[in-house]
């Protein structure tokens, strides 16, 4: 049942347009925040309210508020894009929607209805819309619907209070060299998720764990850092913010399985079905990072890439451990992993017929 309508309750811009402008031409990748928020917050009594969208600026928060002791705290993140005629679109919002609501309940927090979550992006596009990249750019707005456990309490226990907001930030590439095969490490030292855990949840600690991952990585000079399974470190999961897709010479496409520690990536998702809609045999299953090895060593697996919504796909150029470094391919971007970039932006940007109806207006 939807309730919420986020009315603007200021209409006062926070960024002149010549400050704007300046911004909109150098985006970078969470370095901006745009005019407005929304908000809700929700209470045991009353269920969710207080909705509204209000100039973006910092949140005034008890020292004792729960989120900032436990950690009880869910995200999300998608982008709006700007298509040639000018329409403003985002892609898969629904995805977004319900794995919101399987993280809120993973964590003990207020499931937020669908068409909330959804009513609550279009109020936020609708406040901010000048903040919207041009079509002509690869650029986006991105945004990150999160919520916490508001609750001035130190008892450990799920909250009675709970703020849900949405910021916008306007996004150009992710990673500050652009598309260019990553140099990724597999580290044997830390672990993102065990069986049981919060893995195939979006919270904040899962993020916070994932830290001492990449800075290591950062130490042995990759740009990210793979996750292996928690409980034999044979298998690979992902990496900090991506999901992870290997293609074989033979025009398969390999991606682990869910298996509860990995979190199921909405572009993961689209990129299996656009590789099905080419004749990839698409396979999910447990991946051997000693097999993977030994397939790039013999050029049976011939592309890797990593996926998400704020890199979409990138090239994985290199694996890096304590044992050794392994080329993927020739090291370069791989032509299956372009071709699928490509359309998967393509659609996102309305340049292509969006057969599968993913887009929906904001
Ligand atoms: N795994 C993790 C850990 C992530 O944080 C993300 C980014 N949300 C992804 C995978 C990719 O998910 P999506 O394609 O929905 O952005």
């Amino acid at each position: 049942m939807s309730a919420l309508a986020f009315p603007q309750t200021s209409t006062t811009r926070r960024v002149g347009d010549d400050e704007r402008a300046s911004i909109l031409a150098a985006p970078g990748f969470g370095q901006h925040y745009t005019d407005f928020m929304a908000r809700a917050r929700w209470t045991v009594e009353g269920g969710w309210g207080q909705d509204e969208v209000v100039p973006y600026g910092p949140l005034e928060l008890s020292p004792a508020s729960a989120v900032l002791h436990y950690g009880q705290e869910i995200f999300e993140g998608l982008k709006a894009f700007r298509h040639a005629d000018g329409s403003v679109w985002t892609f898969r919002p629904e995805a977004n929607a319900e794995r919101m609501q399987r993280s809120a309940r993973r964590l003990a927090l207020p499931e937020l209805p669908a068409e909330d979550f959804l009513t609550s992006l279009k109020a936020v596009v609708a406040a901010d819309e000048p903040w919207v990249p041009e079509a002509t750019s690869e650029e986006s707005l991105y945004l990150r619907p999160f919520m916490f456990a508001s609750e001035e309490f130190l008892g450990v226990r799920a909250a009675h209070e709970v703020d849900y907001y949405v910021i916008a930030s306007p996004a150009g590439p992710y990673f500050p060299r652009g598309v260019q095969p990553l140099v990724v490490w597999i580290t044997d030292e830390y672990a993102r998720a065990g069986a049981g855990g919060t893995g195939a949840a979006k919270c904040g600690g899962n993020y916070a764990s994932s830290l001492l991952g990449k800075r290591e990585a950062a130490e042995n000079g990759a740009d990210e850092v793979l996750f292996l399974d928690s409980e034999t470190h044979t298998s690979i999961d992902e990496l900090s913010g991506m999901n992870v897709v290997a293609i074989t010479k033979g025009g398969r496409l390999l991606t682990p399985s869910l298996t509860g520690s990995i979190l199921e990536g909405v572009t993961r998702l689209s990129i299996l079905r656009l590789a099905e809609d080419r004749g990839l045999e698409v396979l999910e299953q447990k991946l051997v990072m000693s097999e993977v090895q030994q397939q790039l060593e013999s050029g049976e697996i011939t592309e890797m890439f990593a996926c998400g919504t704020a890199a979409v796909i990138n090239p994985i150029g290199e694996f890096r451990s304590k044992e050794g470094s392994w080329t993927v391919g020739d090291g370069g971007s791989g032509e299956v992993t372009l071709a699928l970039r490509k359309e998967l932006t393509d659609i996102q940007y309305g340049r292509i017929p969006d057969r599968h109806g993913w887009l929906t207006r904001l």
